[in-house]
Formats: C-alpha cells, sequence, structure tokens
C-alpha cells in the first residue's frame, strides 16, 4: 500500500458547530468503560492465549471488575456506555448481563480488539460483523455507538460502520466537542464524541511484566482529573472517560474514579450522559439549525 503524503487536513470533518447542552448545563460528562477482558492481551498478540498469567489482567473484568463498577454506578445514580468486544460478550455473558440488566448503554468495542488497519480492509470489517453478531447473540443488542478498539480507524472503516447502522464513535482525540465525520454518498457521517486521553486510566493504573510501566496513585491522577475536567467544563466541552474495569475496578481506583464521579456530581451544571443521548442530542440540535 502506498501512503498519500499529501499535504491537507487528515480528518476531513466539517468544523465543529457550537453546542448547547441541555437544561442549562454547561459541559457534559461522558462516563465510557471499555470492557476489554482477556481481549486487550490477546487480540493484537495472539500467542498470549497460553499465558495465563499475563491473560489474568483481562480475567479481572470478569471475576471481580465489572460487578464493582456496576455496583458504583449503581451507587452515583449514573448511566454509563460500557463498549464490550465481541469476545468478550461470548466468554463472559453473565457478567455481561449484568451491565445490561443495570440499564447501561452497550456499545461495540470490535470483536477481538483487534488493531484495524487500513490494508486490511476484509479483516477490519469481519471484526465489525463479528462484533455485532456477539452482542446480539449474548444481549440480544444492536448497538449504535462505537469505540475504536487499540483506538484506530481509517475513511473506509467509518463508512463501513455508518453504513451498518452505527450512529457514533467515541475515539478521536481531535476536539472538545462532538462534531459530525464528513459522510459519503450513500452515507451521513458518524457523530465523534472526542476522547481525552488525559482521561484514559490505562495510562496511569495499568502495568505489566511485559509492558512495564510506572503507574500513578490516587493524588496525582485525582487532582489531574479535576483540573482537566474544570477546564474543559470553563470550555463548555464534553469530558469523555475511557475507564476499564481492569484498571478502575481495582481497590484503590474504584475509590479514586468514585472521589472524581461524586465532585462531578456536586456540580449542578454538569449534563452526564451516556454516548446515545449526546448523539441524540448532538442530532437533534442539527435538526433545529436545519441541517
Ligand atoms: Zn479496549
Amino acid at each position: 500500500m502506498t501512503h498519500d503524503l499529501v499535504p491537507r487536513p487528515l480528518n476531513p470533518a466539517p468544523a465543529t458547530p457550537d453546542m448547547v447542552w441541555p437544561n442549562g448545563a454547561k459541559s457534559a460528562l461522558f462516563v465510557g468503560f471499555d470492557v476489554d477482558a482477556e481481549t486487550a492481551w490477546i487480540g493484537n498478540n495472539p500467542s498470549n492465549v497460553d499465558r495465563m498469567v499475563t491473560t489474568s489482567h483481562g480475567g479481572y473484568d470478569a471475576r471481580v471488575g465489572i460487578a464493582k463498577i456496576v455496583q458504583l454506578m449503581d451507587e452515583l445514580a449514573i448511566k454509563a456506555t460500557f463498549f464490550i468486544p465481541g469476545w468478550t460478550a461470548l466468554a463472559h455473558p453473565a457478567q455481561c448481563e449484568s451491565i445490561l440488566k443495570a440499564g447501561h448503554e452497550i456499545g461495540h468495542h470490535g470483536y477481538l480488539h483487534k488493531l484495524p488497519e487500513r490494508d486490511k480492509l476484509d479483516a477490519a470489517f469481519e471484526e465489525i460483523d463479528l462484533g455485532y453478531e456477539a452482542l446480539q447473540k449474548v444481549l440480544g443488542v444492536r448497538p449504535i455507538g462505537y469505540r475504536a478498539p487499540s483506538g484506530e480507524n481509517f475513511p473506509e472503516l467509518l463508512g463501513y460502520l455508518a453504513k451498518s447502522g452505527m450512529r457514533y464513535s467515541s475515539s478521536f482525540r481531535d476536539d472538545i466537542l462532538p462534531y459530525r465525520h464528513a459522510g459519503g454518498a450513500d452515507h451521513a457521517g458518524l457523530v465523534e464524541i472526542p476522547v481525552n486521553f488525559a482521561f484514559d486510566d490505562w495510562n496511569f493504573g495499568m502495568t505489566s511484566r511485559t509492558s512495564s510501566r510506572p503507574i500513578f496513585g490516587r493524588d496525582a491522577v485525582l487532582q489531574m482529573w479535576i483540573d482537566e475536567f474544570e477546564a474543559t467544563h470553563a470550555w463548555g466541552g464534553v469530558t469523555t472517560l475511557v475507564l476499564h474495569p481492569q484498571v478502575s475496578g481495582r481497590p484503590m481506583r474504584w475509590y479514586l474514579l468514585r472521589e472524581f464521579l461524586l465532585y462531578v456530581q456536586q456540580k449542578s451544571d454538569v449534563w452526564i450522559a451516556t454516548g446515545e443521548q449526546i448523539a441524540d442530542h448532538y442530532a437533534a440540535q442539527e435538526k433545529a439549525r436545519g441541517v
């Protein structure tokens, strides 16, 4: 594959419109969890499937993490979005059902958490199809939100997702407000609810023998999250969380997340919403503008 390096904006999405959040809110909080389970460890490294200790990082989701996160959302009365790879749903159906039963939104997160690659379109599309099939089979759900496994995307995949009925993506790092991706002749672009990588708990709370990194404790992460949230709030943006039960379902990080969410909930002018609610609101605003 040759690479087109001609200078141009690499994301051709039109400019982001102004946002008026519902009920007089000044900003929004989107609580998103990626329920990778073992797929984070085997999707891009299949030989790890024979390494029980390595994959046990992901096994924490099913044994502890998912239940603790669902319990926390229940305690705080927050509806969140859980992006679940198809493999996770098939491997841990009871735990995934508990998420659905608690009233949360189920999102698409690929099948085996493989990095989508533009020179392997068939494989990238198959990940999408298999993910839909598994969520339909186990949960009876056809998700309308997608978070890219391993955080990658490209034009053909965005188009494939839009044509499959997906309505929003939450993966890109290039804005603080939702915007709409460029569409094609036969489809409208997805709504993007951009993420802020400072809110990806994996960066601060995951380390392993094969990818050994420093991890950061409560004071560092809580203060950073509060500061970043307050600044995003002042700018009227959306604070999008990229959390993983195998990270934020760990004891200290669970309390840290709880403290952060309680901090946000103290404010009366933050709209805490699922991805679907934010995408719906964005579409309603487009309609009101006559787009
Ligand atoms: Zn993931």
